[in-house]
């Protein structure tokens, strides 16, 4: 192929290193991201047959230490060189990557141009690591026609921005797309689709620039006391109750939730009920546990979202309106496939 042909065929990717494992070496400490995105881009040098990239360093963090303000930041970036790219890889630790991927679902919608959050769970200067077939997977799905979208690559598949969750600390295959199938398959190069698409993707793209991160998660356990919901109002916009099972609000005696969640509701703050059970979602409807509170007090429901995507997506709502009947017809609306159980809202 003479270089000119090649180089029209080369597709344009930017790449933003944001720290993770992937970027770590050892110091006396134990691991710390060090590696520049210039520095990852060397230990995947077959990827030039297909992609021609840039790389900027946003951050170099451990990714515990994410935080909303590095997330709009990482959307801003891509928002300011949209149109100079035909895709965009984000480098980035494993352990919140899920929230990252989800929080840009909601700051960049409706992209027809693949915006990939990958990593790895070994740094990419071991001998033995995941992290450069993660992340010349990365370059390849960001470089492929048929890809939109905000997307998790990792370990050969391809999960949407909204349904990743790391299920396991220390294993490659270390994420799991939950409620929703995987959108493809990478193996030896090649991209397999098992969603193709993109042409119903009409809309423009929309970048949005607040998030308000004042939503606080309770995880209910047996015998917890209430009062904690009551420190919660103080502190939080909005409060997500991670219930059991489908769902449902205890009624013993070692504090009244009934009453601090009427609390929560008289003073404004939202209120979403969710599940601990990682599959197939909440349906507060079924128990007298769940069914009358959740009329009562008009509570959202997360059905068969991630929390990762309800933690972030409340925090994208809440950056743009306080207004309650905005924020249930923000909630449950359906933003890169996030949420599928719609048919149940009106239960
Ligand atoms: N602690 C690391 C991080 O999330 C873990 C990883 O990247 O795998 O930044």
């Amino acid at each position: 192929m003479s270089s000119l042909v090649k180089d029209r065929v080369l597709k344009r990717i930017l790449m933003l290193g944001t720290g993770g494992t992937i970027a770590c070496k050892s110091s006396e400490d134990g691991l710390k991201p060090l590696l520049t995105s210039e520095e990852l881009l060397r230990y995947v040098p077959d990827t030039k047959e297909f992609c021609k990239v840039d790389s900027l360093q946003v951050i170099n963090i451990d990714s515990t230490n994410m935080q909303p303000r590095y997330w709009l930041m990482i959307a801003e970036t891509i928002e300011k060189h949209y149109e100079d790219y035909d895709g965009f890889v984000v480098c980035h630790g494993t352990d919140t990557m899920a929230y990252t991927a989800a929080a840009l679902s909601y700051l960049v919608q409706n992209s027809r141009k693949p915006i990939v959050v990958t990593g790895a769970q070994k740094p990419i200067d071991l001998e033995i690591t995941d992290a450069r077939t993660n992340l010349s997977d990365s370059l390849r799905f960001a470089s492929s026609d048929k890809a939109y979208g905000v997307t998790i690559v990792f370990d050969g598949k391809v999960i949407a921005g909204t349904r990743g969750k790391k299920e396991k600390t220390k294993s490659y295959n270390a994420f799991s797309s939950i409620n929703f199938p995987y959108i493809a398959a990478i193996l030896d190069g090649h991209i397999i689709f098992y969603l193709d698409d993109k042409e119903q993707m009409k809309e423009p793209v929309r970048f949005y620039h607040s998030l308000n991160s004042k939503v606080g998660l309770l995880k209910l356990i047996p015998a917890m006391d209430s009062g904690v919901l009551d420190y919660m109002a103080e502190h939080c916009d909005a409060v997500i109750l991670e219930s059991f099972g489908v769902g449902g609000i205890p009624t013993y005696d070692s504090g009244d939730f009934h009453k601090s969640i009427e609390d929560l509701v008289r003073t404004g703050k939202t209120v979403v009920m969710t599940t601990q059970v990682t599959n197939e979602g909440s349906n507060m409807s079924v128990y007298e546990v769940g069914k009358s509170i959740k009329k009562e007090f008009d509570l959202l429901e997360a059905y068969d979202m991630t929390l990762e995507a309800v933690v972030t997506k409340l925090m994208w709502i809440l950056g743009q309106t306080s207004d309650p009947e905005e924020i249930r017809e923000m909630f449950y609306k359906t933003i890169n496939r996030d949420m599928l159980f719609t048919c149940a809202v009106h239960d």
